[in-house]
């Protein structure tokens, strides 16, 4: 039955179908307050799916990771307040226009705009690679860098250049997709495309990050605090991942 009506309405037709779909799918979840996005303060009766249940922002797009990486700055760090000059890297839209909105913080940012694409809404300050950083020793009081490293073939470099930049007592977020059941990191840029996805998740990423994220930041120079704050918080309503840690990087 389903088939014959997918033949009966074709292919527009079912273009068609599929946006009426997730519009009727946006108006019941954005119906409630059973959820809320810390970024942007809205409220639904449930995120909207991406790849899995409950994740995105209706509004201002966030994913889990973002609403964390936010809560940590703006509850546990000092991040906005007083004057700040801060790096952030790919930077997402979501975080972006919320801090941009700081008179107080300098805000630069950076990417190698290889993997740009429109949706992601972000054109940045600085064109470059993380493995080569066009500013000074003891420039920066944050960097952020959040999933790029499972990018970056020569990761260790790109760390060591985040702890360059940062002024002594800096710190920077560098969350990575860890698998905390995986006790050791997967290179796997030498891999099939298929492995790559099975094994890291996507054909692009080089390495599936393991529980020796910690120790790879640290022989880079920081000293890594792995936040567990997800714990003190209402992961529930704030639709985050409760097994999700924050890698602080202090230099
Ligand atoms: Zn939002």
């Amino acid at each position: 039955m389903k088939s014959l009506l997918k033949n009966i309405i074709g292919p527009a037709g079912r273009k068609k179908l599929r946006a009426v779909q997730a519009s009727a799918r946006a108006t019941v979840y954005g119906l409630g307050n059973d959820v809320e996005c810390p970024i942007c303060g809205s409220t639904y009766s449930q995120f909207l799916p991406f790849n899995r249940p409950n994740a995105l922002c209706h509004s201002c797009k966030s994913l889990e990771r973002h609403r964390l990486v936010y809560l940590y700055l703006k509850n546990k760090a000092d991040f906005f307040e007083g004057d700040k000059k801060v790096l952030h890297f790919a930077p997402e839209k979501c975080l972006h226009d919320v801090i941009r909105k700081y008179p107080k913080i300098d805000y630069q940012t950076a990417d190698l705009m290889t993997t740009y694409i429109d949706a992601i809404g972000v054109m940045p300050d600085h064109i470059m690679s993380v493995t080569d950083i066009k500013f000074s020793d003891n420039t920066f009081d944050v960097v952020i860098c959040n999933h790029v490293f499972e990018l970056v073939p020569d990761d260790l470099q790109g760390m060591r250049e985040i702890f360059r930049v940062l002024k002594p007592n800096g710190y920077a977020i560098i969350q990575g997709a860890v698998n905390n059941s995986l006790p050791k990191t997967i290179e796997t840029k030498d891999l099939s495309a298929e492995e790559r996805k099975r094994i890291a998740g996507a054909h692009q990423h080089v390495r599936r990050y393991g529980l020796d994220y910690k120790n790879r930041l640290a022989s880079a120079g920081f000293r890594v605090e792995v936040s567990q704050y997800v714990k003190e918080l209402n992961w529930k309503k704030f639709g985050l991942m409760p097994d999700e840690d924050v890698y602080v990087c202090w230099k």
